[in-house]
């Protein structure tokens, strides 16, 4: 479930000291299984929204942690620095991408992951819907 031009779904941390506003369309929705989600949210997976990074306006200021993607690329967590809150990720591949955390969603029921990605990484005891596409790690660039 995917959402759509002209949308604009609200969303922040716990503590609400980071709100954001963002608008459709999603270029995708993937639960990624990589084994840095895994260790950045303490869970087997996390649940990504692509989208252009102009289409993202973010109110506070969100604490960061970069590191390097098994592409080599920079990967930023962007987070609340007082209930630790994920909330996006940014990155170098590629740089006008945005990737909001599903879960950070006032409302996350008004989406639904369209693919699977990093599946190489997933554990038997994280299950995810098995119709749905699964990459063994990204998918190719135009998805
Ligand atoms: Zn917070
Ligand atoms: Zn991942």
């Amino acid at each position: 479930m995917s959402i759509s031009e002209g949308a604009v779904l609200h969303g922040g941390c716990l503590c609400g000291d980071v709100r954001y506003v963002m608008q459709g369309p999603s270029l995708f929705i993937s639960q990624c299984c990589c084994k840095d989600c895994q260790k950045a949210t303490g869970t087997g997976h996390t649940t990504i929204i692509g989208i252009h990074k102009d289409q993202l306006t973010v109110e506070g200021k969100p604490a960061t942690y970069t590191n390097y993607g098994d592409t080599g690329g920079s990967v930023t967590r962007h987070f609340c620095g007082n209930c630790a809150g994920r909330l996006y990720t940014s990155g170098d591949a590629p740089g006008d991408h945005i990737m909001i955390q599903a879960g950070s969603l006032d409302d996350p029921a008004q989406i639904a992951p369209e693919s699977v990605i990093y599946v190489k990484d997933s554990l038997a005891w994280d299950k995810f819907d098995p119709a749905l596409p699964q990459f063994e790690a990204l998918p190719p660039r135009d998805l």
